[in-house]
């Protein structure tokens, strides 16, 4: 590692909750930088329409909502790195972080990292994937025209998926563990609506069958009320059953519950237990998720990092015009 890099705050994922909480930073003369992690831009990229934005009334899509998102906090000073963080320091003050390429130190870290899609934990998913098994309809949808799809999941997610694959597949079956649907009425009420969409309850997915030469071909699937076993016909697999955080890196350091979502343990504040970390978005919200959430929340972590600094008279000790002062370690 041959540089450490110096900031007064470092915002980890480029999500609506980072960058919202970039925008509202740089606006304040901290000059943040941006650690945007494997999946710039976050969730959204990997989606179309986003209807439920505020301010958009005919729906945006979700990558051209996250590239706005991030020429409004590049406008007012904020700079994005693709960069990924492979462990951090945050018993020491400043904290310490280090990416694939670099070190960095900071006086404050708002953690925006966000989620990843879940798996169904099977050996032959994991062998398939990319080759038949795919977590995103809007990344892979394309590559099944003409083909039979089966989606699994029951949430707005598994109906979300299910629903946009309809434009390519010549069938696609929504295979859920259990007979009632987690997912919103409206979402429900779409995907059920849809003639192109069968529906399988009681189900479990327990291997997926293909070859990465040839793709997927079926799956072996058990009803879970008759535990009767058969295969069912499918050149394409897409597991739409939730996301869990990143928050890996964390682990020891930063209290994080059960599920590993970052516990905020404070009333009205998105500060950790860690002072001067805080934290916003899916990373910590498992209950509303949605994209204005984040950005709120993101605003919120803005606002109490600023204070924070402020409080602690760190921002007295910066005098520096840009805010990045860089040397040889
Ligand atoms: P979710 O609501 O947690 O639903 C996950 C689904 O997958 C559930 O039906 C669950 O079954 C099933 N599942 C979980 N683990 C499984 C496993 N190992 N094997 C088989 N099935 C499994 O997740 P989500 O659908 O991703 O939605 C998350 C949040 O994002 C929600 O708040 C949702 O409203 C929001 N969202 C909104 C939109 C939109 O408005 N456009 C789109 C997508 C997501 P059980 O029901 O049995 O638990």
């Amino acid at each position: 590692m041959e540089r450490i890099t110096t900031h007064r705050v470092i915002v980890v994922g480029s999500g609506p909750a980072g960058c919202t909480a970039a925008i509202y930073l740089s606006r304040a003369n901290l000059a943040p930088l941006v650690l945007e992690g494997l999946q710039p831009g976050g969730q959204l990229t990997i989606t179309t329409d986003v209807e439920n934005y505020p301010g958009f009334p005919e729906g945006i899509l979700g990558p051209k909502l996250m590239d706005l998102m991030r020429q409004q906090a590049e406008r007012f000073g904020a700079v994005f790195k693709m960069e990924q963080i492979e462990s951090v320091n945050l018993r020491t003050h400043p904290f310490v972080l280090t990416t694939d390429q670099r070190e960095y130190e900071c006086d404050a870290l708002i953690i925006a990292a966000g989620a990843s899609a879940m798996q169904l934990g099977l050996d032959s998913e994991k062998s398939l994937q990319g080759f038949g098994v795919s977590y995103c309809a809007t990344c892979d949808g394309f590559f099944f025209k003409g083909k039979e799809i089966v989606v699994v999941g029951g949430g707005d997610s598994a109906m979300e998926e299910a629903t946009f694959l309809t434009k390519f597949a010549s069938k696609v079956t929504v295979v859920h563990r259990r007979t009632e649907l987690r997912a919103s009425k409206i979402m429900q009420e779409r995907a059920l609506s849809n003639s192109k969409i069968e529906f399988v309850y009681d189900t479990a997915v327990e291997e997926v069958i293909g070859t990465k030469e040839g793709g997927v071909t079926s799956l072996k699937v058990r009803n879970l009320k008759t535990n009767a076993a058969s295969e069912m016909k499918a050149q394409g697999l897409f597991v739409a059953i939730g996301h869990t955080p990143n928050t890996k890196v964390y682990e020891g350091q930063l209290e994080l519950d059960e599920r590993g979502y970052i516990v905020l343990p404070h009333r009205n504040s998105t500060q950790t237990n860690i002072h001067g970390v805080f934290a916003c978005g899916d990373a910590v919200d498992h209950v509303y998720r949605q994209a204005v959430t984040a950005a709120g929340t993101g605003c919120m972590a803005a606002l109490d990092t600023e204070r924070w600094l402020t409080h602690e008279r760190i921002t007295e000790r910066w005098d520096l015009p840009k805010g990045e002062e860089e040397r040889v370690g």
